[in-house]
C-alpha cells in the first residue's frame, strides 16, 4: 500500500517486508486462481509490516504462516429436489479459520458467486473483525453457490434442511456458530435451526444466531450490521467536529444491512438518496422511502426497479456500478465485495465525498482504498465499520448462554459502545504504529495482536 512507502525503511522494516513477502507468495502458490483470498491477505499483511518490525517474536512463532492456513475446510454435497421433482446439486462449505480467543464464528452467504475463494477470503477477514469486536468469538464463513433468487419457499426449505443435514457435524455451540450474510436471513436461519434441533435431539439455541427473536435470537441483531456501520461512521465524523445532519449519503445495496445503515443514517438527520439491488439502482432526491424499500426487499422480495412505480419522481438506472457517479457526502457501500473500483473511487473523490463506511466485506478494491487514503477521506474499513452485525451475534450467544433476553435499548446501546471502542482501538492502533489516521492499518493491527498473542500463549497447534 502506498501509506506504507512513507514509512523509513529500517533494518528491523525490510526484515519485516521480506516475511511477509515470502509468506504472502507461498500463500499464492497454495492458493492458486483465489483472487478474493489473495486480495484480502494482501490488505492485511501490507498493515502488519510495522507490528513484525517492533515485535519480531510474531515471526519467529510463525504467526502468520499459521495464520493463512484454515484449521480445517470442509466442502460437500448438498442434493436438493425442487417442487417440479428435478434433482439439484450444489456445493456447501465452511471454513473454520481460527479458534484461538473463541469457537468459530461468522455467516453463512447463498449466492451463486460462492466458491472456495470467496469463503477463504471471508473466514479469514472475520478472525480480525471479530476479534476487534472484543468479543470471544474465532473465525469461519460458509455457504453455498445455491441462488435464492426466485425459489419457492418450499424448495428454500428443502435446499437448508439439505444443507444443514451435513453442516450440523461440523458445528456446535461451543465449537463452530453460523449466522447469515447474503441470502441467508431470518426465513433461512429458522430453516437450519428447526433440522439442527431435529437432528440434535436437543434444543442447542447458540448454535446458530440471526435467530427470530420468538426463539431465541436477540432483539437488535436484524438492524446491527447496518445501524453499526452508522455509528462508526459518526465517530468518524465527530472526531472532524461533523455529523450525519444534513448530508447526502449514497448507501448500495437493499439487504439487511443497507436497509439499516439507511433507516438510521435518516434518523440522525442525512437524506439517502440512493441504494440499489443486483439490477440497477434507484435515485429519489427526496430522500429514500424506506418502508417501500423494506415492503419491496424483504415481504414481497422484488427487484427494486418497482420502487419507482410508487415514486414517480424517483428514476431507475440499470447496472449496479453507476451508483458511486451520485454527488455525496457520504458513502456506504453494503452490497458486496469489489463493488468500488479505482474508476468509481475517482468519481466519488471528484465529487467531494467526505467518508467512506463499508458495510459490505471487502467492497472496495486495494486500489480504491489507496486512492481515498491519498485523499484524505475519512476511510471506515470493513472489518471494523461493519462488527456490529457479528457483535452482536455474540450478545445473541451470552443471552442464549445465560437462558435470558436483553432489551432492545439494552442491545442497542452496547452495539453503540462496541463501535466506539472498535473505532478508538483502531485510532490507538494506527498512531501507535506509526501511521495515524489509517484506520485500514489501526483495525488489521488490533484485530490481529489480539489472536496472535493468544496464538503464541497456545503453543504451536
Ligand atoms: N455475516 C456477517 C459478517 O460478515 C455476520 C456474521 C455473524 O453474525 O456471525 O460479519
Amino acid at each position: 500500500m502506498t501509506t506504507l512507502q512513507e514509512t523509513k525503511p529500517t533494518k528491523e522494516m525490510l526484515n519485516a517486508k521480506e516475511y511477509v513477502n515470502n509468506v504472502f507468495e507461498l500463500v499464492k502458490q497454495r492458493n492458486s486462481n483465489e483472487n478474493e483470498f489473495h486480495q484480502a491477505v494482501k490488505e492485511i499483511f501490507d498493515s502488519l509490516v510495522p507490528v513484525f518490525a517492533k515485535k519480531p517474536i510474531y515471526m519467529e512463532h510463525g504467526i502468520l504462516e499459521r495464520m493463512v492456513e484454515p484449521e480445517r475446510m470442509i466442502t460437500f454435497r448438498v442434493p436438493w429436489v425442487d417442487d417440479n421433482g428435478k434433482v439439484h446439486v450444489n456445493r456447501g462449505f465452511r471454513v473454520q479459520f481460527n479458534s484461538a480467543i473463541g469457537p468459530y464464528k461468522g455467516g453463512l452467504r447463498f449466492h451463486p458467486s460462492v466458491n472456495a475463494s470467496i469463503i477463504k477470503f471471508l473466514g479469514f477477514e472475520q478472525i480480525f473483525k471479530n476479534s476487534l469486536t472484543g468479543q470471544p468469538i474465532g473465525g469461519g464463513k460458509g455457504g453455498s453457490d445455491f441462488d435464492p433468487k426466485g425459489k419457492s419457499d418450499n424448495e428454500i426449505m428443502r435446499f437448508t434442511q439439505s444443507f444443514m443435514t451435513e453442516l450440523s457435524k461440523h458445528i456446535g455451540p461451543d465449537t463452530d456458530v453460523p449466522a447469515g450474510d447474503i441470502g441467508v436471513g431470518a426465513r433461512e436461519i429458522g430453516y437450519m435451526f428447526g433440522q439442527y434441533k431435529r437432528l440434535r435431539g436437543a434444543y442447542e439455541a447458540g448454535v446458530l444466531t440471526g435467530k427470530g427473536v420468538g426463539y431465541g435470537g436477540s432483539l437488535g441483531r436484524t438492524e446491527a450490521t447496518g445501524y453499526g456501520t452508522v455509528y462508526f461512521v459518526q465517530e468518524m465524523l465527530k472526531d472532524k467536529g461533523d455529523s450525519f445532519e444534513g448530508k447526502t449519503v449514497v448507501i448500495s445495496g437493499s439487504g439487511n444491512v443497507s436497509t439499516y445503515a439507511i433507516e438510521k443514517a435518516t434518523e440522525l438527520g442525512a437524506k439517502v438518496v440512493a441504494c440499489s439491488d443486483s439490477s440497477g439502482y434507484i435515485y429519489d432526491k427526496n430522500g429514500i422511502n424506506l418502508d417501500t424499500v423494506k415492503r419491496l426487499k424483504e415481504v414481497e422480495r422484488k427487484r427494486i426497479s418497482e420502487y419507482v412505480n410508487e415514486h414517480t419522481e424517483a428514476e431507475f438506472v440499470e447496472g449496479c456500478g453507476g451508483i458511486w457517479s451520485i454527488p455525496c457526502d457520504i458513502a456506504l457501500p453494503c452490497a458486496t465485495q469489489n463493488e468500488i473500483e479505482i474508476a468509481d473511487a475517482k468519481l466519488l473523490v471528484a465529487n467531494g465525498v467526505k467518508a467512506i463506511g463499508e458495510g459490505a466485506n471487502m467492497p472496495s478494491t486495494l486500489e480504491a482504498i489507496d486512492l481515498f487514503l491519498e485523499n484524505n477521506v475519512l476511510f471506515g474499513p470493513a472489518k471494523a465499520a461493519n462488527a456490529g452485525g457479528v457483535a452482536v451475534s455474540a450478545l445473541e450467544m451470552a443471552q442464549n448462554s445465560a437462558r435470558l433476553n436483553w432489551t432492545f435499548a439494552e442491545v442497542d446501546e452496547k452495539l453503540q459502545e462496541i463501535m466506539k471502542d472498535i473505532y478508538r482501538n483502531s485510532v490507538n492502533a494506527a498512531e501507535e504504529y506509526g501511521h495515524p489516521g489509517n484506520l485500514v492499518i489501526g483495525a488489521n493491527i488490533a484485530g490481529f495482536v489480539k489472536v496472535a498473542d493468544a496464538m503464541i500463549t497456545q503453543g504451536v497447534i
